[in-house]
């Protein structure tokens, strides 16, 4: 289970939830992480039943209630003398977003949705309550509750002095909601500011409360990650991607997925001030956005603009790789290191992919859905321009017997998973370089 409660004092969940079902999936679910949790059924008394137990936060489900109810009920938990925070979740309360107001958030979750949306969203409410109490409210962005942007220009400027005074590094990740202009004029403003506080909660889940997250712009998130070095947050940017599109945020049936592009940089490695890592980072999120959205871009050395350094031979590597998480930390990780990446989702893909660009190096996963590593690694190896081009395989561990499997086709080594970030660019230069 979750580590989600693991401070000593275990924080309150009041949960009120007329319907029985969805109360005791709650219940389990927030109890199964370690919360002390307070039932009540009857969703009229809520301000009172508040009152009474001083939760740290209140968690409202509407299933069961019919529309009326529900807009009423949101209004009710939208009025400022609700004395906690409140998360509200419906099914299908695509209507409601409009009532929603002050210390009041709205979410669409249900059985299937489940667990981990909740517990995300639990986590960021809770973690921003703890932080609030021994802070001015003035750091904080009134909509999300992430620190603002005038605070974090603040840190930056403080944590790049002390990284220049220790000799220590500090990253800095911009996140973009994709296509965000569309979501305002499909669903309205109100249901764009509902996507800006699921993204500003899954950004608090997803770091070390170390980090600094906070709203850079209308639409842009930014986090400052002291003692950084670039790789790991290149694996963050790409841990809040791919949390907050696992979250499949979607306001309209049929409708894509609410996605962010992500850009990174650090210092000193990409400049060796504020304002120019903020432009640094700026110009890997407009990368990200060329390149197609949806992706996390590291920022190119300061004083490169990227096409100068496109001169330089890199070697191609074609990545063959069908989860979506593996796949983006390893992509990131050599793109960070100066290699061209090719990305495959299936063998099929990779075996046409080597045929048609020739790269210098494959990585290819063991365990592919569809045609197998084993069996792709063959064909491209078969392929006469190819048959000189080291294939490194990805194992999930020292599996006796792929060894011998992984030499029969011609594999000239493996690299186990979790792969390790710090590891994998120097470990794919060794075979390139052999
Ligand atoms: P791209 O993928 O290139 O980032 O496209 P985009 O539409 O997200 O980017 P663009 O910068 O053109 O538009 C950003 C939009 O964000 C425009 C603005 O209306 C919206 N926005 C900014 N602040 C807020 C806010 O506080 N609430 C809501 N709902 N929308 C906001
Ligand atoms: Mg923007
Ligand atoms: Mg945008």
């Amino acid at each position: 289970m979750t580590d989600s409660a693991s401070s000593s004092t275990r924080q309150r969940i009041l949960v009120v939830a007329p319907d029985d079902r969805a109360g005791e999936r709650l219940a389990r679910w927030l109890v199964d992480s370690g919360y002390h949790l307070i039932r009540y059924k009857e969703a009229r008394k809520l301000v009172e039943m508040a009152a009474e137990e001083h939760p740290d936060l209140m968690v409202v489900s509407l299933e069961g209630m019919n529309p009326d109810e529900q807009a009423k009920m949101v209004v009710l938990c939208s009025e400022s003398e609700v004395p906690a925070p409140t998360l509200v979740l419906t099914k299908d309360g695509d209507g409601m977003t409009g009532f929603v107001r002050g210390n009041c958030t709205l979410d669409w979750i249900d059985e299937s949705t489940g667990q981990e949306k909740l517990l995300t969203r639990v986590r960021a409410i809770l973690r921003v309550v703890a932080d609030s109490q021994q802070e001015p409210a003035a750091k904080r962005d009134q909509l999300t509750r992430v620190y603002n942007r005038r605070y974090f220009d603040e840190r930056l400027e403080m944590e790049i002095e002390r990284a220049r005074r220790y000799g220590r590094k500090v990253s800095c990740v911009m996140v973009d909601i994709d296509e965000f202009k569309s979501v305002n004029a499909t669903h309205g403003h109100q249901a764009g500011d509902g996507v800006l506080k699921i993204l500003a909660d899954v950004m608090l889940s997803s770091t070390r409360s170390s980090d600094i997250v906070a709203r850079y712009g209308g639409e842009e998130f930014a986090v400052i990650l002291p003692e950084s070095a670039g790789k790991e947050a290149a694996v963050l940017a790409e841990r809040l991607r791919t949390a907050f599109e696992n979250c499949g945020t979607c306001l309209g049936e049929g409708e894509p997925v609410i996605t962010v592009s992500c850009g990174v940089a650090t210092y000193p490695d990409h400049a060796s001030d504020s304002a120019t890592l903020l432009r640094m980072v700026d110009s890997a999120v407009f990368r990200a956005k060329s390149e197609g959205r949806n992706r996390c871009v590291v920022a190119f050395p300061e004083g490169e603009d990227g096409f100068e350094s496109e001169e330089v031979t890199t070697s191609r590597i074609l990545l063959v790789e069908d989860d979506d998480y593996d796949r983006g930390v390893a992509s990131l990780v050599l793109r960070a290191s100066g290699y061209e990446v090719l990305e495959a989702t299936d063998g099929e893909l990779g075996v046409s992919l080597a045929k048609t660009t020739h790269p210098d190096l494959v990585i290819i996963d063991l365990q592919l859905v569809g045609m197998s590593g084993l069996e792709a690694t063959r064909q491209i190896l078969q392929m006469d321009e190819m048959k000189d081009v080291p294939v490194v395989a990805l194992t999930p561990g020292d599996v006796p017997g792929n060894i011998e499997a992984l030499a029969r086709v011609g594999c000239r080594g493996y690299i186990t998973k979790p792969i390790d970030t710090n590891m994998l660019a120097s470990q794919i230069q060794l075979y390139l370089e052999e």
